[in-house]
């Protein structure tokens, strides 16, 4: 009987998680769901204020990532342009007929 088979709340119940943020066993009924991260009951108390500003964190880490993106995207497609636009007299030059 290996210890961390059994939920810490109740001993011989099969474990499905482990809580994210003490990394305790948890069986189906302790674990609890919160922002895709699995909690205990006492670390779902504890964790549930902060949240709130974490996300919003994460929602403007997110927001420069999708700018970045943007701005990255552009210049793709400048480059792609200007490639493009150099394109046929490079073809002119190499294609025989
Ligand atoms: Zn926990
Ligand atoms: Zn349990």
């Amino acid at each position: 009987m290996s210890d961390h088979l059994d939920c810490r709340n109740h001993a011989g119940r099969k474990v499905v998680a482990h809580c994210r943020h003490c990394t305790q066993a948890l069986c189906r009924e302790c674990v609890t769901e919160h922002n895709n991260r699995m909690l205990c009951e006492n670390c779902l108390r504890g964790v549930s204020q902060p949240v709130a500003a974490e996300s919003k964190r994460r929602n403007a880490a997110i927001a420069a990532v999708a700018a970045a993106g943007c701005l990255l995207l552009w210049l793709f497609f400048l480059a792609t342009g200007q490639i493009l636009a150099h394109a046929p007299s490079v073809f002119h030059r190499f294609v025989p007929w």
